[in-house]
């Protein structure tokens, strides 16, 4: 009991130090360039953080995927005016982490219409955040705007408990959020419904469920192929079942983290930010949710 009271604190502590870590990077506006996809697909990318911002042009308007934080949103409206005369019609938050959703109250008093999936809307009202989407959706969605489809998913738990997935059927991309934000152990919102233990399982359903596409925009990382999608997903279930293996060798979450290798197949993936307790808080998470089976 004693040890999980300490557990609990210092996972409180990790909490307040990621959240005071996110607001200094949202203290000042990140620079931002805008990068061509392919057609009228965008990219406003940044270094690491905040998240990435996709952007389909349609001669009816603009569709953007997260508009990072509050102090962001301007730039992300000017870099948008050098290639479309267009406004913002609807913006689509993966999740409600305030790097991928800060832009929302000014993106909506500049005309947009935002929409996430039903969970991470909850998880905005819940937080208090400003700018909350007035669509949601379950477990699929569609938005049609100047001849093109854009559709929305939601394959389950993994970073949060609302991870929308993107499909821009032309031209062929997927914007996947911070479910698959770069290469390396993901960072779990344990608070806000993530779960290592479903992640990686998370990750293989999206794979077997978006078809037609060749590119994929990461959360903050560099753009990647369906392959790595797959590759993704085995490394998180590989992982899990790492942990399993720990457990029943009756070592303790510290002792296993102090073990673990990147295995060799995927040499040159990380081992994760320190957000949400690190690598240790990742092991401990997957012991904790193994632990309750
Ligand atoms: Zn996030």
């Amino acid at each position: 009991m004693r040890s999980r009271v300490a557990v609990a604190s210092v996972v409180a502590l990790l909490l307040v130090v990621a959240y005071v870590r996110a607001q200094q990077f949202g203290n000042q506006p990140a620079k931002l360039n805008i990068v061509k996809v392919k057609d009228d697909l965008f990219v406003i990318h940044n270094d690491f953080v905040p998240g990435n911002t996709t952007a389909l042009v349609t001669d009816e308007g603009v569709v953007i995927v997260d508009d990072k934080f509050e102090q962001d949103a301007p730039n992300i409206l000017s870099l948008l005016k050098t290639v479309t005369n267009q406004p913002v019609k609807y913006v689509v938050n993966t999740h409600h982490h305030g790097d991928h959703s800060g832009g929302n109250a000014r993106m909506q008093m500049a005309g947009a219409q935002l929409i996430a999936s039903e969970q991470a809307r909850r998880y905005m009202v819940d937080g208090k955040q400003p700018g909350q989407p007035g669509v949601t959706f379950v477990d699929r969605a569609l938005i049609h705007l100047g001849g093109k489809a854009v559709e929305l998913y939601y394959f389950g738990r993994a970073h949060t408990g609302g991870d929308a997935w993107v499909l821009f059927k032309t031209p062929r991309v997927v914007h996947a959020g911070d479910a698959f934000a770069n290469k390396g152990i993901p960072l779990v919102d344990t608070a806000n419904g993530g779960s290592m233990v479903e992640y990686g399982k998370t990750v293989a359903k999206a794979f077997a469920g978006l078809k037609d596409y060749d590119t994929i925009i990461t959360g903050h990382s560099t753009l990647m192929k369906p392959a790595d999608l797959k590759e993704y997903a085995d490394f998180n279930n590989d992982f899990v079942a790492w942990v399993q293996t720990e457990m029943k060798a009756g070592k303790t979450a510290d002792q296993a983290a102090g073990e673990y290798k990147i295995p060799e197949k995927y040499k040159g993936y990380g081992l994760g930010g320190d957000l949400f307790g690190g690598f240790k808080g990742r092991v401990s998470t997957a012991y904790e949710e193994l632990g309750k089976k």
